[in-house]
């Protein structure tokens, strides 16, 4: 499969895949606990939809400790598919129907008008 080269939206991805991350967050600066030094990007969706969340910019930058917590907590994940979602649909203007084409299921507690 050739890999796109921008999202949906014409945003150019990186060499990796990956459009700007839509999350207030900076490389080197963990989005969860706030402390400076390396960072890696975490997927908020992974498995099949990893790529989507790059495409998406639906990712974040952690600290080594704070990324080895999220993979280790199924309710950690949860919490950052919810707000992935929320964020997700706010920045693209999204009805829960519009995410769940995309990501193939609804995490908020809302139902589709
Ligand atoms: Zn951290
Ligand atoms: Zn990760």
């Amino acid at each position: 499969m050739r890999r796109p080269t921008r999202n949906e939206y014409g945003v150019k991805l990186d060499k990796n895949g990956y459009a700007p991350t839509i999350f207030p967050c900076e490389d080197g600066i963990c989005y969860r606990c706030r402390s400076t030094g390396l960072t890696v990007r975490h997927e908020i969706y992974g498995g099949a939809l990893r790529s989507k969340s790059k495409q998406f910019g639906l990712w974040i930058n952690v600290c080594p400790q704070c990324h080895a917590a999220i993979h280790k907590s199924g309710e950690k994940q949860d919490y950052y598919h919810r707000l992935g979602q929320y964020r997700a649909m706010a920045y693209y203007h999204w009805t829960v129907a519009d995410f769940r084409r995309r990501f193939y299921k609804n995490y908020l507690d809302i139902t589709e008008d």
